[in-house]
């Protein structure tokens, strides 16, 4: 459809978008009647609109360009590997440098124990092969019935058929039939929701035995898996409680299951370590990975699989009839490289670690006193800031989500990014954030909660 002469150029895109466009994880009739925001040009931890506008992006793209924007290394990588080899695939029998260098890199950067990766092109793909892999691992084992995977309620894992069953969403489950059968759920470790008198520690335990009674409701036979993030990174940045990994990871282990950690958020860097499962000590079977392997420049994503797995593969395996065309493509696999070069080589893990994150965790802990603010929560450069209408009974404003929309709202007119689940304002943003933009993130946080907050006092006057 040819644009009227009189569109600015923004209302061009966005009435071309409303036209033929259908957005994910987004209702593409109101966003074509509104007109949707057009990101045009990124640089370090900043976006600009197409109208000139100017963002922080505190949530670093959709929790994925650590190394943040515009770095040249990543555009030269690319550009080099297009020139000389754009594609070939890695089926029957082939190979190419990039996806094997690749592949080296990340078992280097692994614990231990993990030194093989299949290549995706998503952390959605990598879940899809997750079910593949632990219910051909089990034949292989001798055990075909061994096949039910758990997962968590509000876990996320993707949004292909098998990822968004093995996530905990009800509202992808609700379209669509899902989950597929052979995957059950499991409470989910959020305290700070969920807890009620309990302390975080003895909610911690009573969550991760959840589990156990799934495995033994359902025969222990019968389940192959458990699945999780090391922290629920959708779901609201939900960081479990110190007692319940080692308690999973005890049930895991008593009933012979394969444990599978989702590092598609927490992977390369984000808490600190270089995977979740190290900042928790977790010995993990399989590991999505995506994002941030190659920053959210080019789509890559991967199952790192433990030797033991990776063994049984390669012995007793044969064919593995699985696999996508682009299954580390050699520019997105170039592009991953360079990524994890850089941050080897300018040591920002350990930044991270030692630096950025616990300045940006106590400059968050300062909305704490805000009259919204119910809990402040975070995690190397993963935040999140609760939002309810009674701290003390943890009493939320009432139709959930309305809230988190509006602070989230009042940030973008402030010039920042952020994202709310339900009425939970989340944060993570890319890992080379400077101090003084930690300064700005919190800032026009504080001011966005008190636009909220004078909002909703006209709402519900004097404590209603
Ligand atoms: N697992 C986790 C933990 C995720 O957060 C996501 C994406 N947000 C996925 C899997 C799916 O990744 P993708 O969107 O690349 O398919």
């Amino acid at each position: 459809m040819t644009a009227a002469p009189s569109l600015t150029q923004t209302e061009h895109w966005q009435h071309q978008g409303a036209d033929h466009m259908l957005h994910p994880f987004g209702d593409s009739g109101a966003i074509g009647r509104e007109g949707a925001r057009i990101i045009t040009r990124a640089e370090g931890v900043m976006l600009w609109d197409s109208e000139g506008n100017e963002y922080l992006d505190a949530f670093a793209g959709l929790w994925c360009v650590n190394l943040g924007y515009g770095r040249q290394e990543l555009v030269d990588a690319a550009s080099k590997q297009m020139s000389q080899l754009p594609y070939y695939n890695l089926f029957f029998k082939s190979a190419t440098p990039p996806a094997v260098e690749l592949a080296g890199a990340l078992a280097e950067i692994a614990p231990k124990h993990i030194n093989h990766t299949f290549f995706t092109n998503s952390g959605s793909e990598a879940n899809d092969t997750v079910l593949r892999m632990v219910r051909r691992y089990w034949d292989l084992q001798g055990k075909p019935e061994k096949k039910t995977i758990i997962g968590r309620h509000n876990g996320y894992h993707g949004s292909t058929v098998a990822g968004a069953s093995l996530g905990g969403m009800s509202p992808m489950h609700a379209q669509g039939d899902l989950p597929i059968p052979g995957i059950a759920h499991i409470r989910q470790p959020y305290w700070y929701g969920e807890g009620g008198d309990l302390s975080p520690d003895e909610f911690g335990l009573l969550a991760a035995r959840a589990l156990e009674e799934k495995i033994l409701e359902l025969g222990p036979e019968t389940v192959g898996a458990f699945i999780a993030e090391p922290i629920q990174g959708a779901g609201g940045v939900i960081i479990p409680p110190k007692t319940y990994w080692p308690e999973i990871e005890r049930i895991v282990k008593r009933y012979d299951l394969l444990l599978v950690v989702d590092e598609v958020i927490c992977g390369f860097g984000r808490t600190g370590e270089w995977f979740g499962s190290d900042y928790y000590g977790l010995t993990p079977d399989l590991m999505p990975i995506a994002k941030g392997l190659s920053s959210g420049y080019l789509p890559i994503g991967g199952v790192m699989v433990a030797d033991r797995v990776a063994e049984v593969f390669k012995i007793s395996g044969g064919e593995f009839n699985h696999g996508f065309t682009y299954s580390g493509h050699p520019v997105c696999a170039a592009v991953a490289l360079e990524n994890v070069r850089i941050l080897r080589e300018e040591g920002i893990v350990d930044r991270v670690r030692e630096e950025t994150a616990p300045y940006l965790q106590a400059q968050l802990q300062t909305l704490a006193d805000h009259p919204l603010v119910g809990e402040v929560r975070g995690v190397g450069m993963l935040g999140a800031v609760e939002l309810v209408q009674d701290k003390a009974s943890r009493r939320r404003y009432p139709e959930e989500g309305r809230v988190g929309t509006l602070c989230r709202d009042y940030a973008l007119a402030e010039g920042l990014v952020l994202r709310a689940t339900g009425d939970t304002m989340l944060m993570s943003p890319p890992l080379v954030i400077k101090p003084a933009e930690i300064d700005e993130l919190v800032a026009k946080t504080r001011r966005a909660l008190d636009q909220t907050l004078a909002q909703l006092q006209k709402e519900y006057p004097a404590g209603a």
